[in-house]
């Protein structure tokens, strides 16, 4: 499951055009990733310059 760190994110929409299923939904103060779209590929990880998306596991929560 891809998670914000809300605070880092500064909305370039980079991730955005990288998702496949269109999980990511961004408005101008917020960046939404749809659970039940996301296909787990970890593109929008890879391609956001600021690294404000990370990965977590949740079987381990
Ligand atoms: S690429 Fe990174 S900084 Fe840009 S909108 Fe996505 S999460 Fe935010
Ligand atoms: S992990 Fe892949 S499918 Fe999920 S939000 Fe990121 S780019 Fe989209």
């Amino acid at each position: 499951m891809v998670q914000l760190k809300q605070n880092r994110c500064d909305f370039c929409g980079t991730c955005v055009s990288v998702c496949p299923v269109d999980a990511i939904e961004l408005s101008e103060f917020q960046l939404i990733v749809i659970k039940e779209k996301c296909i787990d590929c970890q593109n929008c990880i890879k391609i956001c310059p600021i690294e404000a998306l990370e990965w977590y596991d949740e079987k381990k929560i």
